[in-house]
C-alpha cells in the first residue's frame, strides 16, 4: 500500500512537473513571442510620428484632445477592452508669446525667452523695472536683497531651489519678477512658475544672454528690462485615456497598470517628453493584446493628461479610484523611455527580488543586475506612491536628444527610435511576469504610515 502510494505521488509529482516545465516553457515561448512582435511588428515609430508632429500637446488644447482620440483608436484598433475617457478638470496655460527687450544702451531684443507655467499675462506694454544680479537666487540671497529688491526684477542663474520656489520668494520680497538665466550650453528650458495662476512676470532666457547681463550689472551699470507676455490660463477638461486586457481566472481583479503622460509643453512637439512614453505605452499594448495569451491578472493602460502642469491627471485618476488602489499590484510609468538600462522601484523593496529576475530573464538588452530607488515626484508614478501603492520604472538611455525635453528643440528626428523600441519589448515581458506570477510580487504600503516616515 505504502509503496504504491508512493508510486503514486511519484507519478503525480512527475506529472505535476511536467505540467510545470511545460508552464514554464509556454512562458518563455510567450517573452520571444512578445520580443519578436516589438521587433517585427513595431508601429512605434508610426504612432511618435503621429502623437508628436501635429504639435505640442498642452492638456486641453485642441491638439491635446485629437491626440487623446488618436491614442483611443489605437488601442481599440489593438483590440484592448474597455477602451475610455476619463475627464477631470485642471487649471490649464501656455504663453503665446514672451519677450524681453534690454532697454539701455545698447538696447536689445533678448534671442529667446519664455514664460514659466502659470505666469498671467502683463499689460499690453510689459512690465518695465531695473534688474538686480541675485546670483544663485538661494533663499539667503533674497533676505540679504529684501532691502533693494522690492519693484525691481530679480535675475537668478538656475538650479539650487527650484524655481516654483524662487518665484515664491520674489512674490514674498517684492520684486517685480523673476528672470532665470539658463545653464551655459543648455536651450531655454520650460516648467513650472507659480504654484497658482499669478501675473508676477517669471521668465527664462538663454544662458548666453544671462551672461551679458550678468557682466553689465557686475561692471556697475544699470540695466532696465521690459517684459512682454501674452499667456492663456483656463480651466480646462482633459481626458485620462484607458484601455484593459483583462485578467482570468481568481486573479482577475488585480491590476498590473502601465501609464505615460501624453500631454507636452506648448514649445515644441513633446516628442522626448513624453510622445515617446505614450507610443512605448501603446507599442507594449499591442504586443500583449497581439500575441496568444491571456493575463492571469488584468493588465490596465492608462495614457495621463495634466502631467506637466503638477501631475494633475494622475492626481484626478487616484482620487477617482480611491477604492481600488488596494487592487493594484503595480503602476509601471514611462517618462521619457530610451534604450532600457534599469529598472527601480519607489521605495517598494519587496519587489526588487522580482525585477532582478526579470532583468535575468533578459541578458541580451544589458539591464543592470542592481534595481534602483528613487522615492522622488518627478512623474506619474508619485500619486499612486503617495498612496501606499508600489511603483515601478525602467531608466533608459535617451542619446543626445535627451537634453532637448522641455525646448523648442523637442521634436521627432530627435528620439532614437531604434534604441528606444526596445523598452517596449522589455515592458511587455515585465507586464507579463507581473500579470501571471503566482504569488503577488507587491504590497499597498499603509499610506498614513509611509507618509510620516518619509516625511510628505
Ligand atoms: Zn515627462
Amino acid at each position: 500500500m505504502l509503496r504504491s502510494q508512493t508510486a503514486l505521488w511519484a507519478a503525480l509529482s512527475a506529472l505535476a512537473g511536467l505540467a510545470g516545465g511545460c508552464q514554464q516553457a509556454d512562458r518563455a515561448r510567450i517573452d520571444r513571442d512578445l520580443i519578436g512582435e516589438v521587433m517585427m511588428g513595431s508601429e512605434f515609430a508610426e504612432n511618435l510620428r503621429a502623437i508628436a508632429q501635429p504639435g505640442g500637446r498642452v492638456s486641453g488644447s485642441p491638439n491635446a484632445h485629437a491626440a487623446e482620440r488618436y491614442v483611443a483608436d489605437k488601442l481599440r484598433e489593438y483590440g484592448l477592452a474597455n477602451v475610455h475617457l476619463e475627464p477631470f478638470e485642471m487649471m490649464s496655460w501656455y504663453d503665446r508669446s514672451t519677450v524681453v527687450t534690454v532697454l539701455d544702451e545698447p538696447p536689445c531684443l533678448l534671442a529667446q525667452a519664455t514664460g514659466l507655467g502659470n505666469t498671467l499675462s502683463t499689460p499690453p506694454e510689459g512690465v518695465t523695472a531695473e534688474v538686480l544680479d541675485m546670483g544663485a537666487g538661494g533663499e539667503e540671497q533674497f533676505e540679504e536683497a529684501s532691502g533693494q529688491l522690492p519693484g525691481k526684477y530679480a535675475l537668478v542663474s538656475d538650479g539650487g531651489a527650484s524655481r516654483r520656489q524662487k518665484a515664491a520668494w520674489a512674490v514674498r520680497y517684492g520684486a517685480a519678477g523673476l528672470i532665470v538665466h539658463s545653464r551655459p550650453g543648455r536651450e531655454v528650458l520650460i516648467g513650472n512658475g507659480h504654484a497658482e495662476p499669478h501675473a508676477l512676470p517669471v521668465v527664462v532666457i538663454g544662458a548666453d544672454d544671462g551672461a551679458a547681463l550678468v557682466q553689465r550689472l557686475s561692471a556697475g551699470e544699470r540695466v532696465r528690462l521690459n517684459v512682454t507676455i501674452d499667456a492663456e490660463s483656463w480651466l480646462a477638461r482633459p481626458n485620462n485615456v484607458v484601455g484593459e486586457i483583462p485578467g482570468m481566472g481568481s486573479l482577475a481583479n488585480e491590476v498590473v497598470i502601465l501609464g505615460a503622460h501624453l500631454d507636452s509643453w506648448h514649445l515644441a512637439e513633446g516628442a522626448i517628453d513624453n510622445a515617446n512614453g505614450a507610443a512605448t505605452v501603446l507599442e507594449t499594448a499591442r504586443a500583449l493584446a497581439r500575441v496568444e495569451w491571456r493575463p492571469r491578472r488584468t493588465l490596465r493602460f492608462i495614457l495621463f493628461m495634466g502631467e506637466e502642469h503638477g501631475l494633475r491627471g494622475s492626481q484626478a485618476y487616484v482620487q477617482a479610484h480611491a477604492a481600488e488602489l488596494d487592487d493594484i499590484v503595480a503602476v509601471v510609468n514611462v517618462d521619457m523611455p530610451g534604450a532600457p538600462r534599469q529598472f527601480g522601484t519607489c521605495g517598494h523593496p519587496e519587489i526588487v527580488d522580482f525585477l532582478k529576475s526579470v532583468q535575468e530573464a533578459l541578458p541580451a538588452y544589458e539591464i543592470s543586475p542592481d534595481v534602483g530607488n528613487s522615492t522622488g515626484f518627478w512623474s506619474d508614478h508619485a500619486p499612486f506612491m503617495r498612496a501606499g501603492v508600489c511603483a515601478v520604472y525602467l531608466s533608459g538611455e535617451l542619446g543626445p536628444g535627451a537634453k532637448y525635453y522641455h525646448t523648442a528643440r523637442d521634436t521627432y528626428d530627435q528620439v532614437d527610435r531604434r534604441q528606444t523600441v526596445q523598452s517596449a519589448a522589455v515592458f511587455a515581458v515585465l507586464l507579463r511576469r507581473l500579470a501571471d506570477c503566482p504569488e503577488r510580487p507587491s504590497a499597498r504600503f499603509d499610506p498614513v504610515g509611509l507618509q510620516a516616515e518619509m516625511g510628505w
